[in-house]
């Protein structure tokens, strides 16, 4: 006859208990995940696969041979079989073109490394991370690699040519010494 007072076995109980912490666990990972996604405007659809600072997502690091070039996206979402890159651009609140050139870059590297071409990359921007998406168009790309070139060229001991804006030297830290200051 079973004895209806007799305790759980240990093991059960132990089973139970680790079940019971993994549970919590996911589900906390799933509550972050989820709050990622609505605070900076994405898709729900859209899976995050890699994420700057997370043990659980580890972040990416594309480098390419022929280039000689590497970029780090903050955040990396899976899009309908296409990888989106996301970078978060906390202390502006305006897209620069030093954003969208990091970002065509992400989107040059991802293509040639994982052979898809991401369609646009996100840029959230602000501490409220404003959501701009970076189309990769032919034109952008063609942008990014004269940038490129204009890069080599000075590296290889071509001068660079200013070509300060009133606008941007306004608000540059280093104007009082710069010779090429517009203002
Ligand atoms: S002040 Fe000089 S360094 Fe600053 S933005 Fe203008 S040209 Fe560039």
């Amino acid at each position: 006859m079973v004895d209806s007072q007799q305790s759980v076995p240990t093991e059960i109980a132990l089973l139970i208990l680790v079940l019971g912490v993994i549970i919590f666990i996911w589900d906390l990972l799933e509550r972050r995940r989820e709050s990622l996604q609505k605070g900076g405007g994405l898709d729900k659809s859209s899976e995050l696969i890699s994420l700057r600072g997370s043990d659980n997502l580890p972040p990416k690091e594309y480098f390419s041979k022929s280039l000689g070039l590497s970029s780090r996206p903050d955040a990396l979402l899976k899009e309908d079989g296409a990888i989106i890159p996301v970078d978060h651009k906390p202390l502006s609140n305006k897209v620069r073109d030093r954003h969208v050139i990091a970002m065509l870059l992400h989107m040059k590297l991802i293509e040639e490394i994982e052979g898809i071409r991401p369609p646009y990359g996100i840029l959230l921007m602000g501490k409220k991370r404003r959501s701009t998406r970076i189309k990769n168009t032919e034109e952008k790309m063609r942008w990014l690699d004269a940038v490129i070139d204009e890069m080599r060229s000075i590296a290889d001991g071509i001068p660079a040519i200013p070509s300060p804006s009133a606008a941007k030297c306004r608000n540059c830290d280093v104007r009082k010494e710069c010779d090429h200051s517009a203002v």
